[in-house]
């Protein structure tokens, strides 16, 4: 059987004039899951005292992209520039997070995902690059190629994507601030602003601030997308034993 890997949906205000929010998650997580041989299983932000008993489903989790992290959950005052916050599922995902390290499940974040890995685990964000980073490079809205990031030699994603020089794209104006306590920064843009971070502690706690699943052939997104579901085999292995 393949690895199942949780997919933690996005939330959507309704959009039909009928007061009916929705779920939804973007078709290239899926189909890059599905590629890597893994078995998507999409999680519904509901309450998150039911965090647990959704993990136990899985064995591999994927936090994905979205709006932006409210920042009353890092203790922050909003930025004239904060976008968009879902306070309900910045609550469900933290929770996710936080019992996906305490139970070391294989975690990627991607995107708004790493954000929320960190802000979990208790750091805090940057909530608008181009008005708190001098000589920030332009982050948003490019789903091609946009930006090269430096990867700290000898770290987990240095290992997993063979090689410490990756061209990425970049649809992002957050990023993370201050790193929490157990995450190590292992990526940045040539302006500083923080690309990726892990727990060197946990089977694999990684995210990265690009958007992988957006390449559907780079190398890069096939060894991301491979370690994850690689790792959630293992467990799955050996909880079979
Ligand atoms: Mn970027």
């Amino acid at each position: 059987m393949r690895p199942r890997i949780g997919i933690a949906c996005s939330t959507m205000d309704e959009v039909e004039g009928r007061g009916v929010r929705r779920q939804h998650v973007p078709e290239p997580y899926v189909a890059r899951v599905v590629e890597a041989g893994g078995l998507p299983v999409l999680l519904p932000v509901v309450d998150p005292a039911l965090v647990g008993d959704l993990l136990g489903l899985v064995d591999g989790l994927l936090v994905i992209g979205g709006d932006d992290v409210d920042p009353a959950a890092y203790d922050a005052v909003p930025h004239p520039e904060l976008g968009p916050v879902d306070p309900a599922r910045d609550r469900f995902e933290v929770a996710l997070v936080r019992a996906a390290a305490a139970a070391d499940v294989p975690t990627l974040g991607i995107c708004r995902g790493v954000q929320v890995m960190n802000v979990a685990l208790g750091g805090t964000l940057i909530q608008h690059v181009p008005a708190e980073v001098e000589g920030a490079l332009v982050h948003g809205g490019r789903y091609d190629v946009c930006h090269e990031v430096a990867v700290v030699p000898g770290s987990r994603l240095a290992r997993v994507l063979d090689t410490t020089t990756v061209a990425v794209n970049s649809h992002h104006h957050q990023a993370i601030a201050r790193p929490a306590p157990s995450l190590v920064v292992t990526a940045r843009s040539s302006d500083g602003v923080v690309e990726a971070a892990e727990d060197p502690t946990r089977r694999l706690l990684l995210g990265v601030q690009w958007h992988p699943e957006r390449m559907a052939t780079a190398d890069s997104t096939r060894r991301l997308f491979g370690v994850l579901v690689a790792e959630a085999a293992r467990g799955a292995a050996a909880a079979r034993r």
